[in-house]
């Protein structure tokens, strides 16, 4: 049956007459015509794409297409766009971003410091009694035309006495005194681990808080602010998952994070699962949280889920399910990702500990990732997943090094011996200018080294690491590898180690895919579920000056439109008014871009 299915669109070439699916469906339910189509299928490229229930059914030129076409067909005219399978950001914290996104002023893409502190002083304006104004992440110096952090003053003086959080990526963090005030933190507050409090002449605390280089002072303080009610988080969590579709994004795999509990902070996404109202497919890993009792967390979690059962794959057919453990395992092994710091030395007990967790989830046969920014961090680990393959045998267990920025061929090849993948984010656009600062041009020049993963054949997924590391837009994601620039457009990656747009492209698509081991997504083919983008503007074309700025016109997921704009917006579901009533998002939306 599959072998026929395979071929026969080869038939249908020299038009045989009969397409059939799996459930012997021979008619389109939905035909795409009139685009661009990269199928990511190899370097096929075509104009129409025939879909039936939510799988692709066919694929051809619009004529041939179009003989698939019943009067209940619907047919959709891309006008000539560029059509792409839908984006996989194999590394984006979506489940945790989705509780928040409703609180946060995203300063994500914004042009100028003048810009982004209007928007904070007209959103602290709007900003109710009890709640904070708060920028998290996403964003830098370097993409403001005035290429300078803004000053603690100016911060106090757009804010006045709303509180407000404004977090530098994983670096540092800036409290007005309102906030400083409702936090209670003042001369005597003590610098907690790996962190600073700044202080002025008097003692007194200035508002920034630097993370040296240890995050746990910045999402500690973040998360003491105060959350959203859980109706409210529902709505945050879908104008998120919306926000992604606006984006392209037809799958997310999510990487956890900290003060992501299971199964406590996963109530959300599950009942919206129930719902079936996922819009993004979420296969998710459990992030430890606690130092010693990692192992006990994992032993409890896999004693919990049963790894390989996915459900019913989502009520509406959208994955959504545990996918493994990770990205943090054991907090030994944790080197953040601060290049305003030097590189962290991991306690003596990583092996100890680490090698407890990973080979309980080899055993229970769980999929696992690690975060790893520095080459250092990854031979100690790499060392440790070695020693339990030679006690319980990998065979074949999809597993992933997160980041590897300072990967070394050595341990490339070390990771594809034991059949692992590495899955790569944009983090060098947001932090380019400060690893150069730290270590030097040259040692940024194929920091990470992905063209050479590729050569050496190592699965790699690409993405943004979203929300506060980087921006969750995976389009800046995609102009990143294939200039090498920073988001500020400094060259950081050299020329001759950036991608090329459709193997870019493949990456952020069936890349993810390849890292999980799963079949039947990312590519456009038949048989393949039917995720796929329409875009606004042509990705394959366009100055790549303009890469950052493109979005979807149509998303399609599961073979529904779950996002549609201009001429496609009457395809797709109503939009939702957002909640609460003062949430930036109903005022700015989500990614900003300059006019
Ligand atoms: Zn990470």
């Amino acid at each position: 049956m599959k072998r026929l299915y395979v071929f026969l669109p080869l038939l249908m070439a020299g038009y045989t007459g009969t397409v059939l699916t799996a459930q012997g469906q021979t008619k389109a339910d939905v035909i795409v015509v009139n685009g661009k189509v990269t199928t990511v299928d190899g370097e096929r490229e075509t104009q129409a794409v025939a879909i039936a229930g939510n799988k692709v059914l066919f694929t051809g030129t619009d004529a041939q297409v179009l003989k698939l076409k019943t009067k209940q067909t619907k047919v959709i005219d891309a006008g000539g766009r560029r059509v792409i399978p839908g984006l996989f950001d194999s590394h984006l914290h979506v489940i945790r971003g989705g509780r928040f996104y409703n609180t946060e002023l995203r300063w994500d893409g914004v042009s100028s410091l003048k810009r982004a502190l209007e928007m904070l002083k007209e959103q602290a304006q709007r900003t109710p009694a009890g709640q904070w104004v708060r920028v998290v992440g996403g964003w830098n110096e370097y993409q403001f035309d005035e290429r300078r952090l803004p000053t603690l003053a100016e911060i106090n003086a757009a804010t006045g006495n709303v509180p407000a959080f404004i977090l530098y990526l994983y670096g540092k963090a800036w409290l007005n005194k309102a906030g400083l005030q409702q936090l209670g933190i003042d001369g005597n507050t003590p610098n907690p681990a790996g962190g600073l409090i700044e202080k002025d002449d008097e003692g007194n605390p200035t508002g920034l808080l630097v993370a040296e280089p240890n995050a746990f002072i910045l999402y500690s303080t973040l998360a003491k602010l105060p959350e959203l009610t859980t109706a409210e988080k529902v709505n945050s969590t879908l104008q998120y998952m919306t926000e992604l579709n606006r984006l392209g994004v037809t799958a997310v795999m999510d990487a956890g994070g900290g003060f992501q509990n299971f199964p406590d902070d996963y109530g959300i996404t599950d009942s919206l699962n129930r719902l079936g109202k996922i819009s993004v497919r979420l296969p998710y890993f459990l992030f430890a949280q606690k130092k010693g009792t990692e192992l006990d967390d994992f032993r409890k979690w896999t004693g919990m889920v049963e790894i390989d059962d996915h459900g019913d794959n989502g009520i509406n057919g959208v994955d959504y399910y545990v996918r493994g453990g990770g990205e943090n395992l054991v907090m030994d092994a944790a080197d953040f990702e601060n290049f305003m710091f030097p590189r962290p030395e991991l306690p003596a007990s990583l092996e100890g500990n680490l090698k407890a967790v990973v080979q309980l989830l080899v055993k229970k046969r769980w999929p696992f990732r690690l975060h790893a920014t520095y080459n250092e961090s990854i031979s100690r680990a790499l060392s440790v997943i070695e020693a339990v393959d030679k006690e319980t045998p990998l065979n074949g267990l999809a597993w992933l090094i997160d980041h590897a920025e300072t990967v070394s061929e050595e341990n490339m090849q070390r990771i594809m011996a034991l059949g692992g993948g590495i899955a790569v984010q944009h983090r060098m656009a947001y932090q380019g200018e400060s690893f150069i600062h730290r270590y030097g041009k040259k040692a940024a020049l194929a920091a990470p080294p992905v063209k050479r993963m590729l050569e050496i054949g190592l699965p790699v997924g690409l993405g943004t690491d979203g929300t506060r590391v980087a921006s969750y837009n995976p389009w800046v994601t995609l102009y990143w590898i294939t200039t090498g620039k920073s988001i500020g457009g400094s060259q950081v990656m050299a020329k001759e180690h950036t991608l090329d747009r459709l193997t870019a492209l493949r990456l952020l698509t069936a890349g993810g895919y390849s890292l999980i081991k799963e079949k039947g997504k990312g590519s456009i083919r038949p048989g393949n579920y039917a995720d796929l983008v329409i875009l606004n503007k042509d990705y394959l074309t366009i100055p790549e000056g303009e890469i950052s700025s493109i979005s979807s016109v149509l998303t399609m997921v599961d073979g529904k439109v779950v996002y549609g704009d201009d001429v496609f917006k009457s395809l797709a579901p109503a939009a939702l008014p957002v909640i609460p009533s003062w949430s930036p998002v109903k005022y700015f939306g989500g990614y900003q871009y300059s006019k």
